[in-house]
């Protein structure tokens, strides 16, 4: 029985503009993505806000994949929105657009059933509400605690993102970030910056060209599955630590191995969202559909 992992991130709205096309209105958030990838693997409790315009149905399929909404609060006013576009190279995100509306007064309350969640994931969201997940966790502290963020936070709230970088495990962040929040330009540079700022589990992501694990015991080096067509990254980060995440779940020591095999299911899962807008791809994706692009990428990264 795999463990539970609890969430805090948004729940969003997104306008999104990839060379592919163009979706206005289109479900997203970090904690969105991170609940729907990990909730292939582990029981998800999600902590975040919507507001009134949200779309009862998008909840009822989160529901139906095995995610706890007890911790996520619906109030008067409007649903944070993003709008984002993504240039020829589907590389990094421009942002055009962050309205955090209804994410501006939310004070999270952890449900007392949630206390003593084994996994805790702080998706991409401003650090103060991190931090204040963390705090509900006084006394009896997760097995594990993961954090993702971006620009937006790094260059916007970084005290309050040092804060919370002290108090995790696990960072999952991509290469530009890295190369912000550090100051850094030499990747091994930037990963003893941060480390050294309290994860001493670090994953850098890069896009197109994989992901690097700089763990105690060893660095791991992944590449991504190669995609013949793309239509939209977004979310594709938040899919990835979902799947990280999600794997270490099932897992009943977190090892380097675990951690290895961790950043495998997460590339994996993150190369199916990039082959539809939005949700589309995730939400119809299958075990088998799963393993056999597993066995796929095992297979290009095997030598004798
Ligand atoms: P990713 O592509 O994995 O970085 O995740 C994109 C998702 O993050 C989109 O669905 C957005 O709604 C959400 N997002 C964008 N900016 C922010 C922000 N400043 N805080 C929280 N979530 C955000």
């Amino acid at each position: 029985m795999a463990k539970q992992i609890l969430v805090v991130g948004s729940v969003a709205i997104d306008d999104i503009e990839t060379p592919a096309g163009h979706r206005s209105d289109s479900l997203g958030g970090s904690a969105t993505y991170f609940s729907t990838g990990a909730s292939f693997f582990a029981p998800i409790r999600l902590v975040a806000v919507v507001g009134s315009d949200f779309d009862a149905a998008e909840l009822d399929d989160l529901r139906s994949r095995g995610v706890d909404l007890e911790g996520l609060e619906q109030v008067p006013g409007k649903t944070f929105r993003w709008a984002g576009r993504y240039g020829a190279d589907f590389g990094d995100a421009e942002t055009l657009d962050t309205q955090l509306n209804v994410f501006e007064d939310f004070d999270p309350k952890i449900p007392e059933s949630y206390r003593e969640t084994p996994l805790v994931f702080l998706a991409n969201i401003h650090p103060e509400l991190q931090g204040r997940v963390l705090d509900a966790f006084e006394g009896h502290r997760p097995e594990l605690i993961g954090a993702d963020t971006m620009n937006f936070w790094i260059t916007g709230q970084r005290d309050a993102l040092l804060k919370v970088l002290s108090r995790i495990d696990l960072l999952v962040i991509n290469e530009t970030e890295a190369h912000m929040l550090s100051g850094k330009k030499n990747i091994y540079d930037a990963a003893d910056a941060i480390r050294a700022m309290g994860p001493k589990i670090l994953v850098i992501k890069r896009g197109a060209y994989g992901a690097l694990l700089f763990h105690p015991d060893g660095l791991f080096v992944a590449p991504s599955v190669p995609l013949r067509k793309l239509a939209d990254p977004t979310g594709a980060g938040d899919t990835f630590a979902s799947g990280l995440m999600g794997y270490l779940a099932t897992c009943d020591t977190l090892n380097f191995e675990a951690f290895k095999r961790g950043v495998l299911a997460g590339t994996v899962l993150a190369s199916f969202a990039c082959e539809g807008f939005s949700f589309d791809r995730v939400k119809t994706l299958t075990r088998v559909d799963f393993d056999e692009r597993m066995m796929q990428l095992r297979a290009l990264i095997s030598v004798d």
